[in-house]
Parts: C-alpha cells; structure tokens; sequence
C-alpha cells in the first residue's frame, strides 16, 4: 500500500514540473515595440519599453 502511494505522488510530481516547464517556454509580447519576454509569473504585466500591456505570444 505505502508504495503504491510513493509512485502516485511521484508521477503527480513530475507531470506539475512538465506542466511548469511549458509554462516557462511561453512568450509574452509588446505589441507596441515588439519585445518579447519569458513568461515567469501568472501576471503580463506591462512593457519595460512603452508600458504597454504586454499579450501572450502564440507558439510558433
Ligand atoms: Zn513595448
């Protein structure tokens, strides 16, 4: 029993890390003057450039 409940814990860990990972890869951009920034937080936020509200980047 005890050991069935390490691996599902373990598997829920690593698929939160995948799921953090992708979140890291994802782009925000200004589309005033074009900057382009890694997404690190759950908020946009603005632009360091123009303070224009900064968009999230489709994948290419
Ligand atoms: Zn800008």
């Amino acid at each position: 029993m005890f050991e069935q409940v390490v691996e599902v814990s373990e598997a829920f860990r690593q698929s939160a890390q995948q799921m953090q990972g992708s979140l890291h890869m994802a782009l925000k951009g200004c589309p005033q003057c074009g900057t382009k920034q890694v997404i690190a937080s759950p908020d946009l936020g603005l632009c360091e450039e123009c303070g224009s509200e900064l968009a999230v980047l489709p994948r290419e």
